[in-house]
């Protein structure tokens, strides 16, 4: 219930600049060049367990950097963290809202200041981002989630029913009755941070288990939470095997819910795992997943051709195309493609790929081996494929670190498997449609790939823009006009999407918030009857 302060809507935190001169710029650097290995634990109800079980943590653009260790827990600590979730579970949900505000609050000051050129050196090091896309994943957004989650459970908590002369009527906001499992992904240091806390802010307590990809600045926010007061076992962090993690939450009575971000692959086998044995829950659990897209990006034969080549470079190849939001399949009318096509070939000319510390370079390298070997033999087959043109890139190099050219290739065949999966890499699918086929086009969009997160559409002529907006109304779950399909505000651009992209539950909304509170409609009479019959 709310009780205390009010609490006023957020604004979206600003970014930092790191211009060359800049102090902010040298203050990264020193961060960047600290060269300590971080012994990540597990941390259970407050206290650090180190293991045998090491995995180590380098830095994908320099794998002979080691960054960090993180010490797996054993099956028996995961229960562990289980049962020291339940002993909190209580006095967690009878805390005032204002109390757990305060917490995400101060969490936020921390990272917005003392904590914020580290959190940004491990996100940069650690998943190889560059500053320009470290800065508002690891410091903005996941400010900003803490900041907006805070308001916008005061806003689920201040919804009440009616009441009425002879009654009053109240809903109990609680949480559910159980954990929930928050699996992150590695590509959005933020992501975590919403994961875990978005669930703890309504009264639930979290097992965390972190992409091992992004442990690091994982951990660096960890540690902010517990500077800032977060009890020991309301999120208990537990950096384990995946498979293990998911087998002993899922073996526990007490699993009330998924709180997931990740691929499409393992968000299903987590629903299936979950169905598999629904009756052993103490309540069914509920599922919130948001997973991969293949988004697209569509020009209009009346947009303008720089506007959609920027949108291009921007959308498909910042943070390398590792955001579930990347463009990487587009349709571009003939009329525009020659244009296009040359600008495209221009800036990739000139865009760096290379070491993130470097504040000039745009892309770094992808997350790891495995990723870069994937890549590596879609773009083989690219080149050998005779319904396939390479328009710029489609090399690869492993050393120092998992590079990929970013890559435009045209296809002939608008259903080519290059523009139905997801890859997570740089590269960009598109298809030159003829300019009178614009319909057959919104149709051939909406039905090429299985995902629906992100899409856009340039046009300038309003009708065709209309017709296009209803033709893709199921299409994807944040479409934008006129924009990149990247780089979603909280606050502004609700995020998530439907079709095998997820559950499309908008992370960082009140929708969101909703799916971890089980509400308790209350009714008091102020005169019970005292006649059994109607009427009397
Ligand atoms: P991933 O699915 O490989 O991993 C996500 C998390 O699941 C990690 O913590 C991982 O350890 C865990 N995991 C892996 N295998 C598992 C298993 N068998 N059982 C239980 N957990 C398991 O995804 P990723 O590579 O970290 O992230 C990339 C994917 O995430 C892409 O598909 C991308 O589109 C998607 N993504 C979606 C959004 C969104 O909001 N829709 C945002 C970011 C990323």
């Amino acid at each position: 219930m709310i009780s205390g302060p009010q609490f006023p809507l957020p604004a979206n935190e600003p970014e930092v600049h790191f211009g060359r001169g800049t102090s902010a710029a040298s203050e990264l650097t020193k961060a960047l060049e600290q060269r300590d290995v971080v012994e990540i634990p597990t941390v259970i109800g407050g206290k650090r367990y180190f293991s045998n079980e090491v995995v180590e943590v380098r830095a994908p653009h320099d794998h002979q950097r080691l960054l960090a260790r993180i010490h797996r827990p054993s099956e028996a600590q995961i229960n562990e963290a289980i049962a020291s979730s339940k002993a909190v579970a209580r006095d967690w949900a009878n805390l005032t809202h204002a109390s757990r505000a305060t917490i995400l609050h101060r969490a936020a000051e921390i990272v917005a200041t003392r904590s914020r050129m580290k959190i940004n050196a491990a996100t940069m090091l650690g998943q190889s981002k560059t500053v320009e896309e470290a800065e508002p994943d690891s410091a903005c957004e996941l400010i900003d989630f803490l900041r907006f989650n805070a308001y916008n459970a005061q806003r689920v908590y201040a919804e009440q029913p009616i009441s009425v002369a002879s009654a009053v009527n109240r809903i109990d906001w609680r949480p559910l009755e159980g954990f929930v499992y928050a699996v992150s992904p590695f590509n959005f240091t933020a992501i975590g941070a919403n994961l875990s806390t978005a669930p703890a802010i309504m009264g639930n307590t979290v097992l965390w288990k972190p992409s091992e990809k992004s442990a690091l600045a994982n951990y660096i926010f960890f540690e902010a939470l517990e500077e800032a007061g977060l009890p020991p076992g309301v999120i208990n962090f537990v950096p384990g095997d995946a498979e293990l993690t998911t087998r002993v939450a899922l073996s526990s009575r007490d699993l009330a819910g998924i709180h997931f971000t990740g691929s499409s692959a393992v968000f299903q086998s987590l629903w299936k795992g979950v169905a598999s044995k629904v009756d052993s829950f103490r309540t069914i659990p509920r599922l919130v997943g948001e997973t991969g897209g293949k988004d697209f990006v569509l020009a209009h034969a009346s947009a303008n051709a720089s506007e959609v080549a920027i949108a291009l470079i921007r959308g498909a190849f910042g943070y390398q195309g590792q955001k579930c939001s990347a463009a990487s399949r587009a349709y571009i009318p003939k009329s525009l493609w020659g244009a296009v096509e040359q600008e495209l070939r221009d800036c990739l000319a000139q865009l760096k790929v290379g070491d993130v510390a470097d504040f000039s370079t745009f892309m770094g390298a992808v997350i790891s081996e495995a990723s870069h070997q994937k890549l590596s033999r879609v773009l083989s087959a690219a080149k050998e494929d005779p319904a396939v043109k390479v328009v710029s890139g489609g090399k690869t190099w492993s050393e120092p670190g998992y590079f990929v050219e970013p890559t435009v290739l045209q296809v002939s065949d608008p259903k080519h498997t290059l523009m139905t999966e997801e890859f997570f890499g740089p590269i960009l699918s598109l298809f030159v449609y003829e300019d009178n086929a614009w319909s057959e086009t919104l149709e051939l969009i909406d039905a090429t790939s299985p995902y629906a997160l992100t899409g856009s559409i340039f046009c300038t002529d309003r009708f065709a823009l209309h017709q296009a907006e209803a033709a893709l109304v199921n299409a994807a779950g944040n479409l934008y006009l006129n924009d990149k399909p990247t780089g979603a505000m909280i606050g502004q651009q609700p995020f998530g999407g439907g079709r095998a992209s997820g559950t499309n539950d908008k992370a960082g909304s009140y929708l969101n918030l909703l799916r971890w509170a089980s509400p308790r409609t209350v009714k008091e009479t102020y005169m019970p009857p005292r006649e059994w019959q109607f009427g009397a």
